[in-house]
């Protein structure tokens, strides 16, 4: 603490994000990371187009171009930011009304709470249901804005299109803002309803399926009155929010298709043979679309679960919160990884 504080400081409650250790020989299934590099090309394309010399395009046209093309969209509907955590904080700063509070499940993305505190917005958590599942019904009270994982985090529980459908119908005056941030593993994109709903914005990040968390690239899709407000935020901020490095990579990403549907594809298996292997081993394994499993065991406490496959360096999440206290957050790995996982826990349980 300092008198050179600002009021707003000493009230911020800031997002703590997950370790990143130093020790290599770890197997890291803590902060849902892709275990796959990055397409040969992306990293090709890093050192061919990158001009570093220059400043970057102040419109990241290339990389909004590569997005509209892969999704079929027009231009003026795209925004892009350094993450998708970027992109939600300008969501936040330009989009949200202060009167009524903004709603998201009480078991989601911690950044949210994190950002209203930074941009002084009130907040009204939403239960999830007895299932872990998000209720359309409850997001029909008066509100600034709501917004949800889909697939949800930590969960990986999915809400199809139908529900998302029936949460935008039941609110046309808020924005409904769909993080969309692990949807490649298995959820359907509201992407396509972008069209039809003029309050729906739509976030994507490249740090899951395109195995780009290093570079920090994320996007909005919305229509282009939305979009107009997020980059009214953004030229307030920075002109240069992607770097020529990110640009290049992020758009050489979206022209590798048949590398992203094979990495992905790893993961859905993956994830799949894992579910079924921690449910032999007597996990309940809450069904998951994303790129992570959220699991519990009755006999065995989810801390110390996490203190010992620490002691056989492998790292999972553990949170130290009401209602998933006893559930761990583990990230798919390669086939290799989840079979010391399995391996490991076989000892442990
Ligand atoms: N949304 C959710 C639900 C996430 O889990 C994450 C990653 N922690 C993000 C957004 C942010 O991703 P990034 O900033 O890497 O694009």
């Amino acid at each position: 603490m300092s008198r050179f504080w600002s009021p707003i400081v000493h009230k911020l409650t800031p997002y703590v994000a997950g370790e990143q250790p130093k020790l290599s020989n770890l197997i890291k299934l803590n902060t849902n990371e892709n275990p796959y590099p990055p397409s040969p090309k992306v990293l090709s394309s890093i050192s061919s187009t990158a001009k570093l010399e220059l400043y970057p395009d102040p419109n990241s046209d290339q990389l909004k171009d590569a997005i509209a093309d892969y999704y079929q969209l027009e231009r003026s509907t795209v925004f892009v930011g350094n993450g998708s955590d970027e992109v939600l904080a300008h969501i936040f700063q330009a989009l949200l009304n202060h009167d009524d509070p903004l709603l998201f499940p009480d078991v989601s993305y911690s950044f949210y709470p994190a950002y209203c505190s930074l941009y002084d917005i009130r907040t009204q958590p939403i239960p999830l249901d007895d299932q872990l599942s998000i209720d359309p019904d409850d997001y029909r009270i008066a509100n600034g804005g709501i917004i949800f994982p889909n697939p949800n985090a930590p969960t990986g529980k999915v809400l199809a299109l139908e529900s998302v459908r029936e949460i935008l119908n039941a609110n046309p005056d808020s924005v409904v803002v769909i993080d969309e941030a692990y949807i490649d593993f298995g959820g359907e994109t509201a992407i396509s309803l972008v069209q039809d709903y003029d309050n729906l914005v739509v976030v994507q990040t490249l740090s899951k399926s395109r195995s780009l968390a290093g570079l920090r690239v994320g996007f909005a899709i919305a229509q282009a009155h939305l979009i107009e407000a997020l980059e009214r935020v953004k030229n307030s901020f920075n002109s240069y929010p992607i770097d020529r490095v990110a640009e290049a990579a992020a758009c050489a990403s979206f022209k590798d298709v048949e590398y992203f549907e094979l990495t992905r594809n790893k993961i859905i298996a993956s994830r799949e043979q894992l579910s079924e292997q921690l449910t032999t081993l007597g996990f309940t394994v809450i069904p998951s679309k994303a790129n992570f499993v959220f699991i519990r065991h009755n006999d065995f406490d989810a801390e110390q679960l996490a203190q010992s496959l620490r002691t056989e360096s492998i790292i999972v999440r553990h949170f130290k919160k009401p209602r998933i206290e006893q559930f761990l957050r583990i990230t798919i790995g390669t086939a290799e990884q989840c079979q010391k996982l399995i391996a490991a826990l076989t000892v442990i349980c």
